[in-house]
């Protein structure tokens, strides 16, 4: 999205814009929660990036070992070294399962299953083919985690397609999560907790896993609390990438300071980190990378001009969520207004309910993933405002009386 548009901002003629990337296959990771349910396939989710560079931008596949901030430089593991006058860190952040002891273990891709990586998804699909009873586990290790709703939506899609195989009274299904409730702001936790309530899934609060036991196919908690399953569904820790941390440019979990308002690094005025590589205080989701970006071309074309950036982001984030038997819900939030009921995007109109199952919602999800292919990642504009809008909304106070 960014070369996308800055490519067509700054002249050829004074702007060399280069992207690095460990490899050339650029993954819609909201599709790997469909792929468990056969709903779509590898072909659909994941395709080359050269297809979306623009004409001039240079392309280097390799990847990065480090970045060496005092002298404007990145340098790739086989030793190649890239200059730079401004560098934008956009490397996301990867589900780390070497991270608990035990995950990694013989249970890994036996009835231990991730669906965070492509790999994983597809593992788990299998898995699903065969499981016909027993305890289905899914787990959040800890937060934050990219897509914090996505372990939700697994679950209420995992319900609904043990019913529909005339299944479900032969599995119980447990959600083991860090958080107190179902999700981190109270508003939605609420409405989130009363659907798995709904659903007769049962929710372990507060759980903070110590380990997995292979042998005894259990989670163990540093409360000593345990966990058996048959099947267990993780979210293994997420993290920033580790050249991060060797830079020095990073927190605990390598997401690169920056100030949460324009996105440049704390440290250093010529790198910006954008996406679920900072460590805004955000959701790490692909629509905040995208809201983010909104506001980080026009404030990058001030700065380097030398002028006040004067754009401000706000942490927008906007996400569907799956909820089974083809509804979903929708959530619209910042850093500073939890997600509340209302319209969105047309005040008293919708056509979209926040905070509401719906079927519009739904198709308003799998409609994303052509949106993303055709008009996000080439950089067209979509007809929705970079900033968070109350309008539409029904203000906390109202909310809770009606929830
Ligand atoms: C299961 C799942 C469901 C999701 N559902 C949604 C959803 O419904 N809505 C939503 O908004 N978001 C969703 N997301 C989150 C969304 O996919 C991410 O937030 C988004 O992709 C972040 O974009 P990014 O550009 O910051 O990072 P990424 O898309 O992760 O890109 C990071 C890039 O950096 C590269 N890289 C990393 N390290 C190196 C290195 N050392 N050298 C070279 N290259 C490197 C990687 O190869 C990768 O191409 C979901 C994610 C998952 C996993």
């Amino acid at each position: 999205m960014i070369v996308n548009k800055l490519r067509r901002k700054l002249p050829l003629e004074d702007w060399e814009i280069t992207v690095v990337d460990q490899d050339d296959h650029h993954h819609y990771q909201p599709g790997y929660l469909f792929l468990p349910f056969g709903t779509y396939r590898r072909d659909q989710v994941v395709r080359s990036r050269h297809a979306f560079l623009p004409d001039g931008v240079d392309f280097v596949v390799g990847e990065i070992d480090k970045v060496v901030a005092e002298a404007n430089q990145v340098v790739l593991v086989d030793g190649r070294e890239l200059a730079y006058d401004y560098l934008v860190i956009a490397t996301g952040t990867t589900p780390r399962p070497d991270q608990t002891e035990g995950m990694l273990g013989e249970q890994w891709r036996r009835s231990v299953f991730d669906f965070y990586t492509l790999e994983g998804s597809e593992a788990l699909a299998e898995a699903l083919r065969t499981f016909d009873h027993g305890r289905l586990v899914v787990h959040i290790t800890d937060l934050p985690i990219k897509c914090p709703v996505a372990p939700l939506e697994f679950t209420f899609l995992a319900e609904a397609w043990l019913r529909r195989r005339g299944l479900r009274d032969r599995v119980e299904m447990v959600y083991v999560t860090p958080l107190d409730g179902a999700f981190t702001k109270p508003i939605a936790s609420a409405h989130l907790g009363s659907l798995l309530e709904e659903r007769k899934i049962h929710v372990e609060p507060d759980f903070l896993v110590e380990r997995v036991d292979n042998e005894r196919k259990m989670l163990v908690s540093y409360d000593e609390r345990e966990i058996p399953f048959d099947l267990l569904v993780t979210i293994p820790l997420n993290m920033g990438a580790d050249f991060v941390a060797r830079s020095g440019l990073g927190d605990d979990l390598n997401y690169v300071r920056v100030d949460k308002h324009t996105l440049l690094s704390t440290k250093y005025d010529n790198i910006f980190a954008v996406g679920d590589a900072s460590d805004i205080p955000a959701s790490k989701a692909g629509s905040v990378a995208h809201f983010a970006v909104e506001i980080f071309v026009d404030n990058f074309l001030e700065h380097i001009e030398g002028r006040p950036m004067t754009g401000s982001f706000d942490g927008h984030a906007n996400c569907f969520i799956e909820s089974g038997d083809g509804k979903g819900l929708l959530i619209d939030f910042n850093y500073d207004t939890e997600p509340l009921p209302g319209k969105f995007p047309i005040p008293r109109v919708g056509p979209l309910d926040l905070l509401k199952e719906t079927r519009a919602n739904h198709l308003g999800k799998m409609a994303f993933r052509h949106v993303y292919w055709n008009v996000l990642l080439p950089g067209r504009p979509l007809p929705l405002p970079a900033h968070m809008s109350m309008a539409g909304k029904v203000p906390a106070a109202s909310a809770k009386k009606e929830g």
